[in-house]
């Protein structure tokens, strides 16, 4: 792609000068859909990350930072759409789920999937590992058992010398004994069976974290 290519169109452009003026830790960008809010947050990121930005902080358009934006490859730029957006507008998906859309295992998804996010799903076992609730209170019962049930899946494969399927090995901590595991592994076949409708969302999310926590450190 040229420079001239990637050139945004003068609001955008105006939009971005104005916002790179000011400062910010996050920025929310919102509004009917249509007006260019993609456009202009893929301006800002490339300003931020560009090697050599003009004197008004706008991208040089030129340097490796500003190239690999353009190419849709920046390692540190991660764009989180839903997964037919990205295939429309030409964004790599994870590895895994562009195998399973190649092989036709399921479709591309119209929403964003909780295992889209790379930098949520990974930590999911650590966090377990330490009890910590907020890795899953994204998550709706229902999804925070099937990624506990995952997780549990992979850690008995493990356990078993088997490669594991969900997650990377080095996300996961040591697997416990196969007592533990195989009495989890039950437990969340019954949470899963009221998982849609429990009595308390914030309760259940608890215990099966409280759960998890005994679960991987048990020892034997
Ligand atoms: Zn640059």
């Amino acid at each position: 792609m040229s420079a001239d290519a990637a050139a945004p169109a003068p609001w955008i452009a105006a939009q971005r000068t104005q916002l790179l003026a000011q400062r910010g830790h996050a920025w929310l960008l919102h509004g009917p859909s249509g007006l260019g809010q993609f456009a202009l947050a893929l301006e800002l990121v490339r300003a931020w990350l560009c090697e050599s930005p003009a004197g008004d902080g706008a991208a040089c358009g030129h340097c490796a930072s500003c190239h690999a934006i353009d190419v849709h490859t920046h390692a540190d730029l991660c764009v989180l759409m839903p997964e037919t957006q990205m295939l429309a507008l030409g964004w790599p998906l994870p590895e895994k789920a562009q195998a399973e859309i190649e092989d036709k295992k399921r479709k591309a998804s119209r929403e964003i999937r909780v295992e889209a996010s790379p930098q949520a799903w990974a930590l999911i076992p650590k966090a377990m590992a330490r009890g910590d609730v907020s890795a899953l209170s994204a998550l709706e019962p229902a999804q925070a058992v099937d990624a506990l049930q995952k997780l549990c899946h992979d850690l008995l494969a493990q356990r078993v010398g088997a490669q594991p399927r969900y997650f990377d090995a080095a996300d996961l901590p040591r697997p416990p004994g196969l007592g533990p595991l195989t009495r989890w592994s039950r437990a969340l076949i019954q949470e899963a069976r009221t998982a849609d409708h429990p009595f308390n969302a914030g309760l259940m999310l608890e215990s099966l974290v409280a759960q998890a926590r005994q679960t991987l450190n048990s020892r034997h």
